[in-house]
């Protein structure tokens, strides 16, 4: 039967080939029967699968020597520790198998639901809350028995026509997909700016979210077309549908293909004003897709995708490496890299999240701050890379005057360092903020005054500034960045950096988005970031722009306040 699926598209174009289901959650396992000879063997590949993650926490033990939390996150593993220990986990899986003759998978996921089943009892709530860590620990030990790590599915043959279809991702989970080469993924929950719809969008293929239901419609092998520009997900079409969107995804390719002629050509508008655009990238590898683009550099390297999925984190050499490989391959043109982003969305492995409201919790600087010592590795590892290129570094999340002074206050601390020990750096090394969040906005004069360059963080910019979680699919619809207040903001802080002279970029997805093209043009703005598939794209609208003419409609759209009319005037700007 064909039926057809509505979402959210977060990456564009069109994708043919065959459904692979992926679990929710590690905790989906199979149940079957182990014949009575295999018994012993099945204990002891669960026995295995203990020592396994017994060996993970040990070395996640050994790699937290410093640092505030530590105690906090030494006494998280002994708890991991004691509840592998518990023999109510182990000895009971292990009766189970012997006694039910089921596999261990299963054993592990019924004694499991067992001990939940006590905590549920338990009246103090945090205890009742540490059920949490007991499925994490059965999920760890899972992970051990099915022989990979997070939740990535068993390879399969062809990933390259196949589509994958969960219930959600996590950036991280995203990052690992990335090998896998599946011609597009489909979630049932996410929204447009979560980290995991941007990352999607950085690896080209097309992908849509907020599905709802797609991981109970949709079979295994399931035939399907997704569409990312019109957020349909067709499931089994008929072969009429399916030559259609053959010959639409042809046309489309040839369109991309068309593209690259403009490449080399210089960026302006048609009244001859230079514009520059930048990529944004997650990792090392992602610099060949910037190169392809044109890009004049790296506008923002969200350097926190190198501490994810890591049982260890990346050391200052490590990450050294990381930072020169992109400045060196950059050849001299600007690489800015943000100091880790972490928390909210992008946790560590084996962090649990404390706090309710992540979104506004210890995330991004707050966290460097309160983690001092990581930070000084990240900033020594920059400043070591900074001999090698044009290394720009961005701080993000800022909000007020001490955390900016505290900031250059740590870098500078950084650089003594590395003068002590006579190692080589850009003493002149560029230092900017991002503008994310609305008191950053209100006050940018002061942010003008104490730093080089300024980068707006558009995406964190309307949820903060909306009250709406960008990765909450049930208030999707409320994220606007044509909201008057977030146009208002975006304004004044373009005005106010040109004004000074202060170079100034938007970073967030808008900026890739060419439905606001020539409004940001209109505003000013000369700098643009944005994921590398989409930069030619954006310079394609940029070179059939007149400024004289987008300035007096863009006046109007700020100074309008119903969407009936901004979106009027937008699509009067867009023809
Ligand atoms: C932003 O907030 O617009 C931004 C570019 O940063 P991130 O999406 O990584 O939060
Ligand atoms: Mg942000």
């Amino acid at each position: 039967m064909s039926f057809i699926l509505h979402g959210i598209g977060v990456s564009e174009g069109i994708a043919i080939g065959h459904a692979h289901l992926a679990a929710p959650a590690a905790l989906e396992v199979a149940h079957y029967l182990i014949p009575k000879d295999q018994i012993e063997q099945e204990i002891s590949r669960l026995n295995s699968a203990f020592s396994t993650v017994r060996k993970e926490l040990e070395t996640l033990q050994a790699s937290i020597t410093s640092g505030p939390a530590i105690d906090e996150f030494s006494a998280f593993l002994d708890l991991h520790h004691m509840i592998l220990d518990d023999p109510m986990l182990s000895d009971a899986a292990n009766k189970c198998i012997a006694q039910s003759y089921c596999n261990a998978e299963w054993a592990i996921t019924q004694q499991m639901d067992v001990l939940l089943a006590q905590f549920e009892e338990i009246d103090d709530a945090y205890l009742r809350e540490r059920k949490i860590d007991v499925i994490q620990v059965v999920e760890r030990v899972l992970k051990a028995l099915l022989g990979h790590p997070g939740y990535v599915p068993p390879p399969v043959k062809h990933a390259g026509d196949r589509i994958l279809v969960t219930q959600d991702l996590s950036p991280a989970d995203v990052m690992q997909y990335k090998q896998h080469q599946f011609s597009a993924f489909l979630t049932d929950a996410g929204s447009s700016t979560s980290h995991t719809a941007i990352v999607a969008r950085s690896l080209n293929i097309p992908s849509i979210v907020a599905l709802h239901h797609a991981r109970h419609l949709i079979f295994e092998n399931d035939y399907l077309i997704v569409d990312g520009s019109q957020n349909v997900v067709i499931v089994n079409p008929d072969k009429y549908v399916l030559s259609e969107y053959r010959l639409r995804k042809t046309q489309q390719e040839l369109e991309k293909r068309k593209l690259k002629r403009i490449k080399s050509v210089a960026t302006m508008t048609l009244d001859k004003t230079p514009i520059e655009l930048y990529a944004n990238i997650e990792l090392p590898e992602d610099v060949e897709q910037v190169k392809e683009s044109g890009a004049a550099g790296v506008g923002l390297f969200r350097s926190e995708f190198l501490f994810l999925n890591r049982d260890v984190l990346p050391d200052e050499n490590e990450q050294f490496e990381a930072y020169r490989e992109v400045a060196v391959n950059m050849r001299g043109l600007p690489v800015t890299i943000r100091t880790f982003d972490l928390g909210a969305d992008k946790s560590l492995k084996g962090h649990k999240q404390i706090s309710d409201n992540p979104a506004l919790g210890l995330r991004a600087i707050r966290l460097c701050l309160a983690e001092p010592q990581l930070f000084h590795t990240q900033l020594r590892a920059i400043l070591r890379a900074s001999h090698f290129g044009q290394i720009r570094i961005l701080i993000p999340m800022l909000s007020n005057a001490s955390e900016i002074d505290q900031t250059l206050h740590l870098i500078e601390y950084a650089k003594q360092s590395l003068r002590d020990e006579k190692v080589a750096f850009n003493e002149k090394i560029l230092v900017g903020g991002m503008v994310e969040i609305p008191a950053a906005a209100l006050c940018v004069d002061m942010f003008i005054r104490k730093l080089d360059f300024l980068s707006i963080g558009t995406n964190d910019l309307i949820q903060y500034t909306l009250a709406i979680d960008r990765v909450d699919d049930t208030v999707a619809h409320l994220y606007d960045p044509l909201h008057p207040a977030v146009m208002w903001l975006v304004v004044r802080i373009i005005q106010a950096a040109n004004r000074a002279k202060m170079p100034v970029s938007i970073c967030g997805e808008m900026a890739g988005d060419i439905q606001f093209t020539r409004l940001l043009l209109g505003m000013g703005l000369q700098q643009f970031s944005m994921y590398p598939a989409q930069l030619l794209t954006v310079k394609h609208q940029i070179l059939q722009s007149h400024l004289p003419d987008i300035i007096p409609l863009t006046n109007k759209i700020i100074k309008a306040d119903t969407p009936e009319k901004i979106y009027g005037l937008l699509m009067k700007l867009n023809k």
